[in-house]
C-alpha cells in the first residue's frame, strides 16, 4: 500500500510536545490470517505524537471495513476491523542515523517524515478473526452438495433426518450379488 506519511513539525521536536493528525488512507487489498481482504472504503485513522525526549511515541487507533471470503459460505463478508496504532521512533543526533541502524527501535528520518502504513496495517491485523464469518449464525454449505444453506435447505438434510430414524438404514449402502 501507499506510504502514510506524517510530517514533524520543529515544534514537535521540543521534549514533552504533543501533536494530533488524523487522516484516512486506503489500503487496497491486504492478506490477513491468510484471507484476502478488500478494502473499498478508505481507512480513517487518527494518532497523537509526543516527544517523550529523546523519542517521539505515536498511539492511536484506525478504522476500516474490509470485504473477505465468509470462512462458511465463501460469500462476501464484511468485516469491521479497529486496530491500535503504535510506534516508537528514536531521535538520533544530527549525522548519526547510521548508528541506528540493527536496532531494535525505528529512527525518525532526517525528513522528519513518519510513515505509518505499517503501523495501521499492523493494528489491523491484531484484529482480523481466525474465520470471518458473513453473520455470526451463518448456515454455511452443505458438505455433501455444496449448496449454500442461507438460501435454502437441500434435500441431504432430510434424508440424513429419515435414515437416522431407520435400523435398517445401513443396509441401503448394501449391496447384494
Ligand atoms: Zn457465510
Ligand atoms: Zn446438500
Amino acid at each position: 500500500m501507499e506510504p502514510v506519511k506524517i510530517h514533524v513539525p520543529n515544534e514537535l521536536m521540543e521534549p514533552a510536545e504533543m501533536q494530533e493528525f488524523e487522516g484516512t488512507c486506503q489500503l487496497g487489498r491486504l492478506s490477513m490470517n491468510g484471507d484476502d481482504y478488500a478494502f473499498s472504503e478508505p481507512c480513517t485513522w487518527r494518532v497523537q505524537v509526543t516527544n517523550t525526549g529523546g523519542a517521539l511515541l505515536v498511539r492511536g487507533a484506525a478504522q476500516a471495513e474490509g470485504v473477505c471470503a465468509c470462512a462458511r459460505c465463501l460469500e462476501d463478508a464484511r468485516i469491521p476491523l479497529t486496530g491500535e496504532v503504535e510506534g516508537y521512533f528514536v531521535i538520533s543526533p544530527e549525522g548519526e542515523d547510521d548508528d541506528m541502524e540493527g536496532d531494535e527501535f525505528d529512527a525518525l528520518p532526517e525528513s522528519h517524515d513518519i510513515d505509518l502504513a505499517p503501523l495501521i496495517v499492523q493494528g489491523l491485523m491484531l484484529d482480523a478473526p481466525a474465520r470471518p464469518l458473513c453473520r455470526e449464525d451463518c448456515a454455511g454449505l452443505c458438505p455433501r452438495c455444496g449448496q449454500d444453506l442461507n438460501q435454502g435447505t437441500c434435500s441431504c438434510a432430510s434424508e440424513e433426518d429419515a435414515d437416522a430414524g431407520n435400523p435398517f438404514a445401513v443396509l441401503r449402502g448394501l449391496t447384494f450379488d
